[in-house]
């Protein structure tokens, strides 16, 4: 590519652009079109309408596209998620998007087309089952976190590779409004005026769950374990019947282990809440809520037995074979996991984005059950996280609350 000044994309420039890495050939007949429904980015997919062949080219704007320009946000962010991309190809090419260009300036990253997948979130919401997905999930995770950290990663690359993956402005859009403005009257708030008083009692008043929310807050801001993802929520899981790939890593830092697992749970969580609303057949949604809890419980599993063996099989610290340490590492990341989980499940009820799973809820008092029902979960995950000890457990309390 010649030109090489930032300029956003549209559909003409979209297939020039792929003409000229030579994806295409420069007589092919190419199709564009802008099919990105994020909050941030660009998403164009180029195609030949003849051979079938395509691609996806992703373009960060210099400001979030849910807001507009008076948001503005670095272009940095292209640069770490196609790093984050090709790092996790790595490790795990199954579940990732290969990345065929990328470049800082352009803030651009081409990639697999998986326009036949279907994003995660709508699968749940349309009451699909994908049986691999738990135990996708559990091995993406424990591979991906454990190579990434000082148990899986020889220490001083791991250093290095840590000071790629420095990303102030989009771990500020976490700590703002994940583990801060829910939690106070905060003007990014977008609470329905009927939840108030709900939500001021709930959540403002409670100096103690202000404690541990600082908590968690500190944790995501200090603890740099490992390569996190930092925005696995169902809306970056794309799903077929048999695979599961990960996609949108843009907000990938140093973090805490249990990031990643907690924002999974905590959006199969708000997908389990909300299908007491969506299956009004009280057997359909049974059998489809213990669907739900049997993926929490599996990909939990599935990552700790993964996350064990690669534990036994790779370790990078002489501590690593002394008794205990393995389980006491894996039962801070599940108490951290729950807690973050139960932030997650909070500022998607009353924070600035909310989830389609709740928000398709046309009733209002059916939505603000269910919100409640949510808020009051989330607050429990995050209070009494250090009681839960099981991931049985876990199920248990969230099979509670519906
Ligand atoms: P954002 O960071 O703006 O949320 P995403 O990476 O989540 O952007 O992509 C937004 C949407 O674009 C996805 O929900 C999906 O519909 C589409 N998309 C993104 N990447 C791909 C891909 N590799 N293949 C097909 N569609 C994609
Ligand atoms: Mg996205
Ligand atoms: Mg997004
Ligand atoms: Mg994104």
């Amino acid at each position: 590519v010649e030109q090489e000044i930032y300029e956003p994309l549209n559909i003409e420039t979209a297939i020039e652009l792929s003409k000229n890495l030579q994806l295409f050939d420069h007589d092919d007949h190419l199709t564009s079109e802008e099919i990105g429904d994020g909050n941030l980015n660009l998403v164009f997919r180029v195609k030949n309408e003849h051979s079938g062949k395509s691609v996806i080219i992703k373009q960060a704007l210099p400001y979030a596209k849910v807001v507009g320009s008076s948001w503005p946000l670095t272009l940095d962010r292209a640069r770490i998620e196609s790093e984050s991309l090709k790092r996790t190809y790595q490790l795990v090419p199954k579940f990732t998007p290969k990345v065929y260009f990328s470049n800082t300036n352009l803030a651009v990253t081409v990639m697999d087309d998986l326009s036949d997948f279907t994003i995660l979130r709508k699968g749940l919401i349309a009451g699909n089952i994908y049986p691999n997905l738990a135990k996708d999930i559990g091995h993406f995770l424990a591979h991906t976190l454990f190579f990434n950290s000082d148990f899986g990663l020889n220490q001083q690359e791991k250093k290095v590779q840590s000071s790629r993956f420095i990303n102030p402005e989009l771990c500020k859009i976490t700590e703002d409004l994940v583990f801060t403005d829910p939690f106070y009257d905060h003007g990014t708030n977008n609470i329905d005026e009927d939840l108030k008083p709900f939500v001021s009692t709930m959540l403002w008043e409670d100096q103690s769950l202000k404690l541990e929310v600082a908590t968690l807050k500190k944790a995501f801001l200090t603890k740099g374990e490992t390569l996190v993802h930092g925005d696995l929520h169902t809306g970056s899981i794309f799903v077929r019947e048999e695979d599961t790939v990960v996609i949108d890593p843009e907000f990938a830092f140093y973090g805490p282990m249990g990031f990643d697992i907690g924002a999974f749970i905590a959006n199969i969580i708000l997908n389990y809440l909300s299908q007491q609303v969506h299956l009004r057949n009280q057997f359909q949604r049974q059998e489809y809520q213990q669907y739900l809890l049997n993926i929490i419980d599996e990909s939990w599993n599935a990552f700790s037995e993964e996350f064990t063996s690669l534990w036994n099989q790779y370790p990078q610290d002489v501590f690593m074979n002394i008794d205990g340490y393995l389980e006491q590492t894996l039962q801070e990341i599940f108490k951290d996991t729950i807690g973050f989980a139960g932030c997650k499940v909070i500022r998607r009820m009353i924070g600035l984005a909310g989830v389609e799973d709740v928000e398709c809820i046309s009733n209002q008092a059916d939505r603000n059950k269910v919100k409640k029902a949510a808020l009051t979960l989330g607050k429990k995950l995050i209070v009494e996280r250090s009681q839960i000890a099981t991931i049985n457990e876990l199920v248990k309390v969230v099979s509670e609350h519906a």
